[in-house]
């Protein structure tokens, strides 16, 4: 599958805002963001005016960047979004959030969403004692999400928990780090969720 593969930061100068997806080191002064606060490339300087569609795909491209989904995909969850009943732009995040390497992330058993996509994908986690590696999969209120036990076996968790420790956990989610496992308490709502994007425009650029 095509993947990005260019430097993760030029896709946070782009959208003009961090995306989180280095880990520690969006938290430090490292972070390109801070350093060069405007788009890469060699006009990336100057301002432009968007117009309304401008606007609409930058609103689209940064949802996807933030949770590291390909537009094929993030159409579907437009389209399955759209499907139900409810504000559509807010179902279309809630669904995002869902997503099993975002919920690994949001728990603290990774330091990126892209690390918790190859944690999930190398078979390190279970959900309600079920083995599952599908980055993808939507977890639903009541299931139980744990480090498997290859995953248990693997120093790495201790590394990641060092890290992400004092990682304030979303109150949707229960996380018991000494037994290396959570629970999904209830679905996220819009204020729960800290991707400053204007999701109606990302509506109402696939409903034209
Ligand atoms: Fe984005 Fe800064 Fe993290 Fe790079 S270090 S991915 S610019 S937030």
């Amino acid at each position: 599958m095509a993947r990005y593969t260019d430097a993760s930061c030029k896709l946070c100068r782009r959208e003009g805002q961090k995306l989180f997806l280095k880990g520690e080191r969006c938290y430090s002064n490292k972070c390109a963001i801070a350093r060069r606060p405007y788009a890469p490339g060699q006009h990336g300087a100057q301002k432009k005016k968007l117009s309304g569609y401008g606007l609409q795909l930058r609103e689209k491209q940064k949802a996807k960047r933030f949770y590291g989904i390909l537009e094929s995909q993030f159409r579907k969850y437009f389209e399955m979004a759209n499907r139900k009943k409810g504000i559509t732009g807010e179902i279309l995040l809630q669904l995002l959030e869902s997503r099993l390497d975002n919920v690994v992330y949001r728990m603290g058993f990774a330091t990126t969403r892209a690390e918790a996509r190859q944690l999930v994908t190398h078979a390190h986690f279970v959900v309600n004692g079920k083995k599952v590696n599908i980055p993808s999969y939507l977890v639903k209120v009541g299931d139980e999400i744990a480090v498997s036990e290859k995953g248990r076996k693997s120093p790495r968790f201790k590394e990641i928990l060092d890290i992400t420790g004092s990682k304030v956990v979303p109150k949707w989610l229960e996380v018991d780090q000494e037994n290396l496992k959570g629970k999904v308490v209830a679905l996220p709502e819009r204020e729960d969720i800290d991707l400053n994007v204007q999701e109606t425009l990302i509506v109402e650029l696939y409903s034209k």
